[in-house]
C-alpha cells in the first residue's frame, strides 16, 4: 500500500472511533507512516536522511519496523511522551500491518523470520485500487458526517 491509502484509512477509521482532533489525527497519521521508515522512497522515508535507507539495506522491506517488537517499542515511547496517544498508535500501526498483509508479505514476529500474508488469489494493485474505490464511494455517501465529526 501507499503511504496516503495509509493515512486515508488510518485516519478514517480513528474518526469512527471517535478521535478527530487535528492533534489525534496526526498521531495516528504518523503512526500509520512509521512502518515505512523500511523504505526510502516511502511518504516518511523520503523526510527521514539514511536511517530508510539504512535499515532498507540492512533488514529489508517489512521486517522490524512492521512488528509487534516494534509497536511495543513504539508503545513505550509513545507512553513517556502522553499515553492517551496509545490507541492512536494502536489505529495507525494496526491498521498499517492489516493493509500490508493483504498486499505482501511481514515479519510479525521478527526477529524470527517467518513472514504472514493475507492472499485474495487477485494482484496487490488490485487490492490497492479496490481499498481506494472503497474509500472513494465511502467519502462520496458519508463525506458531510465525516466532515461533522472533525474537530478543528
Ligand atoms: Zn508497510
Amino acid at each position: 500500500m501507499t503511504g496516503p491509502t495509509h493515512l486515508l484509512v488510518s485516519t478514517t477509521s480513528a474518526i469512527y472511533l471517535g478521535y478527530s482532533s487535528v492533534t489525534e489525527l496526526l498521531v495516528v497519521g504518523i503512526a500509520s507512516l512509521i512502518c515505512d521508515i523500511d523504505r526510502k522512497n516511502s511518504l516518511l522515508g523520503r523526510l527521514i536522511p539514511v536511517l530508510p535507507s539504512f535499515i532498507e539495506g540492512l533488514l529489508g522491506k517489512r521486517t522490524l519496523t512492521h512488528s509487534i517488537p516494534f509497536l511495543l517499542l513504539l508503545a513505550m515511547v509513545v507512553q513517556t511522551i502522553n499515553s492517551n496517544w496509545i490507541p492512536l498508535l494502536l489505529i495507525g500501526f494496526i491498521s498499517h500491518v492489516i493493509l500490508d498483509l493483504f498486499t505482501g508479505s511481514v515479519a510479525l514476529l521478527y526477529p524470527y523470520s517467518k513472514k504472514f500474508s493475507i492472499r485474495l488469489l487477485v494482484p496487490p494493485v488490485f487490492i490497492e485500487t479496490a481499498v481506494l474505490i472503497g474509500l472513494g464511494v465511502f467519502y462520496a455517501f458519508n463525506w458531510l458526517d465525516l466532515y461533522s465529526r472533525i474537530q478543528l
